[in-house]
């Protein structure tokens, strides 16, 4: 047996890096997540190869100090939450301090940022190196610029799991879908490879808010969708359920939001499924953008570490609502010639 040691950081970082930077699409959410959290208005995205050569995002935000740069980058340091308490009711998207820390130990990073008090903006860089990175002097508006490149260009047996440069961009257009629909209050612009792909302007309105969801679920879905609001006992859901006549092969067109953090959850997905049963015919996938709002303090968002899950204090409760809500939703489409075979 060989003796036991620390891990060097960068090692350790890459592991950790297993976890979240799966593909460019990861990335994309971290960045934009930590964009959002610093109030950004506008995030403008720009990508070549998929995301796989180049994926810079830049926003509008805060910024970070100078002297805090170096940290940005360090494991297990955020600005987010202090005491374990904090996490009881965390309402940023990020809090674990670990997600700059783990692209930049499996790719070129470069952090460039201003914040409103300072006179000029600054900037680190790594490469997926164990070094202190160096902070220097830079050009940038009040906000903050992350760019990556080269994605997993030391970790070879990552990289070999990356898809086609297509495959990897529809995923991360996909991302970028999903936290425009969170945040109508937000500007969200994207170019690949040189083209603007989505440009979906800020959203004040309830027109506007109707126009980014055609832009996102197709012009179809809201022809065929039906508006939901409910509030009762402290939970409120609102949004947008699809008609059954509008069901999908494939369970691709389904957002569904708590807190404004996009889940995929099997309570929810069982309610939701439970109320579309009788309307829906076998292998049909009903559509859906619906927001739930809760009491924070209600649901642990720390589950796993992309987020992607939460779990409800009163799992019954909730699974009710949604049901019941649902359920009422679509009764006036639950005619007898819904569930008929087609002739
Ligand atoms: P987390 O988001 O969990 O705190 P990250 O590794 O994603 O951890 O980011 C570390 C810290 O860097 C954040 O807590 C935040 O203070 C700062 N930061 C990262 N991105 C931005 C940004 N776009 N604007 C302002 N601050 C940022
Ligand atoms: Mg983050």
């Amino acid at each position: 047996m060989s003796r036991i040691h620390l891990l060097s950081p960068r090692l350790a970082n890459q592991i950790a890096a297993g976890e979240v930077v799966e593909r460019p699409a990861s990335v994309a959410k971290e960045l934009l997540e930590n964009s959002l959290d610093s109030g950004a208005r506008r995030i403008d995205v720009e990508v070549e190869q998929g995301g796989i050569k180049l994926l810079k995002v830049r926003d509008d935000g805060s910024g970070i100090a100078a002297d805090d740069l170096p940290l940005a980058l360090a494991r297990h340091a955020t600005s987010k939450i202090r005491e374990l308490e904090d996490l009881e009711a965390v309402l940023s998207m990020g809090f674990r301090g670990e997600a700059l820390a783990s692209i930049s130990s499996v790719s070129r990073l470069t952090l460039t940022s201003r914040t409103a008090d300072a006179d000029q903006a600054w900037q680190v860089e790594t490469e997926g190196r164990d070094m202190e990175p160096r902070v220097q002097p830079a050009a940038h508006p009040v906000g903050t610029s992350v760019e990556v490149r080269d994605l997993f260009f030391n970790t070879p047996a990552r990289r070999k799991f990356l898809r086609a440069e297509k495959t990897e961009f529809d995923h991360l257009q996909e991302v970028i879908k999903r936290l425009a629909l969170a945040r109508f209050d937000v500007g969200f612009h994207l170019r690949h490879n040189g083209k603007t792909v989505l440009s979906l302007h800020e959203a004040g309105d309830e027109i506007s808010r109707a126009r980014r969801v055609a832009s996102v679920c197709g012009p179809a879905f809201l022809e065929q969708a039906l508006p939901i609001e409910i509030e009762r006992g402290g939970l409120r859901l609102w949004g947008w359920v699809g008609l059954p006549t509008f069901s999908r092969s494939q369970a691709d067109l389904q957002y569904f939001y708590v807190n404004g953090r996009m889940v995929r959850d099997k309570l929810v997905a069982h309610a939701v499924r439970q109320a579309y049963r009788d309307v829906l015919f076998n292998g049909r996938h009903p559509t859906f953008v619906l927001f739930l709002e809760i009491d924070p303090a209600t649901v642990d968002v720390n589950v796993h570490p992309t987020k992607h899950e939460v779990r409800f204090r009163d799992s019954r409760m909730v699974h009710d609502f949604l049901y019941g809500t649902l359920h009422r939703a679509l009764a006036d489409v639950r005619p007898e010639d819904q569930v008929a075979a087609p002739a």
